[in-house]
């Protein structure tokens, strides 16, 4: 193991100190794993100290950023979506096949990554509001990327709609049959969309559709729940997290409330989100909706990743099992954000700030003692030039108090 290696390290040279006291393993493969695709999954699970020693709980956090390919949770519902659709018969790596997805950033980019690991060419369709970096990135992975302005999922040329569109067109012009994809495009959604690029005209075109694509939610049961039970000793009182797509709180909660049948598992959700009030109320309504705006509108935060107005399959999966929501304020996620970097040189991005709120107060309600599991989905990097870029710089001599972020 990684312990073993550095203890004997140690041993050879006695007189080399080790960097830290307590120079802990990172719980993983023990040996050397095939390409990059082995470096998805087995995060670490560590003590939030600061929020554990303000609430009296103890709040662990899974350190989602650190799965090896597209440094986020998604790394494992996009290996899970390519695997589950190869043994299907539906991609075969090296034959023209790309992929196409409709995503806020994270999933696009783990699938461009790992589309280049197995041989596929990726084509991603996201929102123009999010951070441009994720863009970018995708770029620079050899990815095809089509920024369209935002919409709600209900018009045709929403992101998720395009990206499905575009593989149902990609397979029609390779001659072909299609894939035996659940989620065909209507001959309306066809009409008015380009032409795929020339080179692109070979193999199939395969959506992936993490939103109703159910080897994401599967992804968690089998990975991301059996790993934080373990890491937990089985020995956990709620789990926190955000619904982008459901897979992570469904497929976790799946997992974990058969073992621990008296498990809170609580919704984090960002202004403007439906999913609030159906947890709490059985509805999904806003107040902007009930004063007459557009329904299944666009979500309307700074908070990338997670927030929904309608019900998903994958959220559909556990949402039976969801206990409670909590609401979080883009004001609060900023708070948060800068919070974890002043007292414990946290940096993440802007879902994992509104799950921290959402497990400070699931703490405060639970009262102290208990342990609280939130995720932490993906890195600050990926939100400089939007989320971060409104958070501002953490000053040098700062303390903050938690009142004041909570009541942000
Ligand atoms: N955080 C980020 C940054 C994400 O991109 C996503 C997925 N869109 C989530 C959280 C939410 O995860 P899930 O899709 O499993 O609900």
């Amino acid at each position: 193991t990684y312990k073993e290696l550095s203890r004997s390290k140690q041993d050879e040279n006695a007189t080399e100190q080790p960097r830290t006291k307590d120079l802990v393993a990172r719980p993983g493969p023990p040996t050397i794993v095939e390409g990059i695709e082995g470096c998805i999954g087995n995060t670490p699970l560590f003590r939030i100290k600061s929020l554990s020693d303000e609430t009296g709980c103890e709040i662990l956090a899974k350190a989602e950023f650190l799965n090896g390919a597209g440094q986020s949770s998604k790394d494992r519902v996009a290996l899970s979506m390519i695997e589950i659709a190869e043994e299907q018969g539906i991609l075969t790596p090296h034959s023209g096949d790309t992929i196409y997805e409709g995503t806020s950033g994270s999933t696009g980019i783990s699938l461009a990554t790992l589309a280049r690991a197995k041989g596929y060419l990726a084509h991603i369709c996201m929102p123009s509001d999010q951070a441009i970096e994720k863009s970018n990135l995708l770029l620079k992975l050899g990815a095809i990327v089509d920024r369209v302005p935002p919409a709600p999922i209900v018009e045709k040329d929403n992101f998720v709609n395009r990206a499905r569109a575009l593989a149902k067109t990609h397979t029609a012009s390779s001659g072909l049959s299609p894939p035996p994809s659940p989620s065909a495009a209507s001959a309306e959604e066809k009409a008015d969309l380009p032409e795929p690029d020339e080179s692109m005209k070979r193999g199939r075109g395969f959506f992936a559709d993490q939103f109703e694509n159910e080897a994401n939610w599967r992804a968690h049961y089998e990975g991301t729940g059996p790993e934080l039970y373990a890491q937990c000793d089985g020995r956990l009182d709620a789990f926190v997290a955000g619904a982008g797509t459901g897979g992570t709180i469904s497929g976790v909660a799946r997992f974990l409330k058969p073992l621990l049948p008296k498990l809170t598992v609580v919704l984090a959700d960002p202004q403007g989100s439906g999913l609030f009030n159906r947890v709490v109320y059985g509805v999904m309504f806003d107040l902007k909706e009930r004063e007459g705006t557009r329904r299944r509108r666009q979500v309307d935060t700074i908070v990338e990743g997670i927030g929904i107005n309608r019900v998903t399959a994958n959220f559909e999966a556990g949402k039976e099992l969801v206990d409670d929501a909590v609401r979080v304020t883009d004001a609060q996620a900023l708070a948060m954000a800068r919070w974890l970097v002043e007292k414990d040189g946290i940096f993440i991005g802007s879902s994992s700030a509104v799950n921290c709120i959402a497990a400070v107060k699931t703490a405060r309600k639970l009262g102290p003692g208990h342990r609280i599991v939130t995720v932490l989905s993906d890195s600050g990097s990926r939100h400089l030039s939007r989320f971060w870029a409104k958070a501002g710089d953490v000053g040098g001599a700062v303390d903050t108090k938690l009142e004041d972020v909570m009541n942000a």
